[in-house]
């Protein structure tokens, strides 16, 4: 059953949440199974040359003590994580461009040769050129979320950059043949039903392999510190609603929506579509300064497996590959 625009108003607005979580969980048995994959995240700098409204890494905030990890400390992380049996490792930080693109080619080359693992890139917005030649070198997937589609929305909480440059990035490093990661930000100050319905449509339309939504939480070091935080059920809801509609996507449950609703709302999420978790690895010397937003919790590896267990699933064993492109009788 294909959902219409105003349909997805109607269910974000008025379904009985218990019920889009049902729905949700149905079609994630039959279109993903039962595997939690887990991707470890380091998170190697918060040196950022953006100035995001909502974000605590934005270059205007001079409270944040700022970090940036070396290449081999970063090699020797993940080689670590490899180790303990993580079979995806993400590389986040803000916009940094001090790393050089000769620099993350290397890491990645590195990372790659230490046994089967898949890399996610989460770097912001780059050169295409760099994306080019570190897909070469054997990045598998990008993060980059798309946020909001709401052009104006976008325009103003992003100083100097506009959607469709954002939405540039994200066709282009399709076409390089990343897997990708987008994904919107739910509760933003000024942000309506529309726009969600039009962020949920968008994943599917753009036939992203991965959505990353998690709630707006106040920075205080921001313009937006003394915004509300964005609501638990009305991101769960988002969710679910991104698994009855665009069906194949990995979709995590979350830190955002662990640090705001805790373990019970992750769990909400692993049966109510998600089929993610993303386990944070950053050093705590370096994570305690990752404040994209405040109070951020640590989903550690053991919460996260513990998590799994809890939710009645099992955790995934290979490296969670895009389950898109598998022929679905039911696609
Ligand atoms: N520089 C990279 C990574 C940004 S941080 C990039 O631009 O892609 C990763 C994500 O954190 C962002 O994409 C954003 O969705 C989220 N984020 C940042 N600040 C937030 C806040 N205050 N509340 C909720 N999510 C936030």
């Amino acid at each position: 059953m294909r959902m219409t625009y105003d349909e997805i108003i109607k269910s974000l607005k008025e379904d009985p949440l218990e019920e889009l979580l049902k729905r949700a969980d149905k079609i994630r048995r039959e279109y993903v199974g039962e595997e939690v994959h887990l991707r470890g995240i380091i998170e190697f700098s918060n040196y950022c040359v953006n100035n995001c409204l909502y974000c605590g890494l934005r270059r205007d905030n001079h409270r944040l003590k700022r970090y940036r990890m070396k290449p081999q400390e970063i090699i020797n992380l993940a080689r670590n994580l490899i180790k303990q049996g993580v079979k995806t490792i993400v590389l986040q930080s803000g916009d940094d461009l001090a790393y050089k693109r000769d620099d993350i080619t290397e890491i990645v080359k590195a990372i790659k040769q230490e046994g089967e693992v898949a890399i996610t890139l989460s770097l912001g917005e780059r050169p295409f050129s760099d994306y080019e030649t570190w897909r070469q070198a054997g990045a598998d997937r990008y993060l980059m979320k798309h946020e909001t589609v709401n052009p104006e929305l976008y325009a103003q909480l992003h100083p100097g950059k506009t959607f469709e440059g954002r939405l540039r990035h994200i066709v282009f490093l399709k076409e390089l043949g990343y897997e990708i990661g987008v994904g919107n930000i739910v509760g933003l100050p000024g942000q309506s039903f529309e726009d969600l319905a039009g962020d949920i449509l968008f994943i599917k339309e753009i036939e992203a392999d991965m959505a990353g939504i998690g709630p707006f939480i106040p920075q205080e070091n921001t313009p937006l510190a003394d915004k509300p935080s964005g609501s638990v059920e009305l991101t769960l809801r988002v969710l679910a609603l991104v698994r009855i509609v665009a069906k194949t996507p990995h979709l995590p449950a979350t830190t955002a929506l662990a640090t705001l609703g805790g373990e019970d709302a992750q769990l909400k999420a692993l049966r109510g579509g998600a089929n993610v978790i993303m386990p944070n690895f950053t050093p705590e010397e370096f994570s305690r300064n990752y404040k994209i937003y405040d109070g951020k919790t640590k989903v550690t590896f053991s919460r996260a497996k513990e998590l799994i267990k809890k939710a009645g699933r099992k955790i995934g064993q290979d490296i969670g590959g895009s389950l898109r492109c598998r022929t679905h009788p039911k696609l």
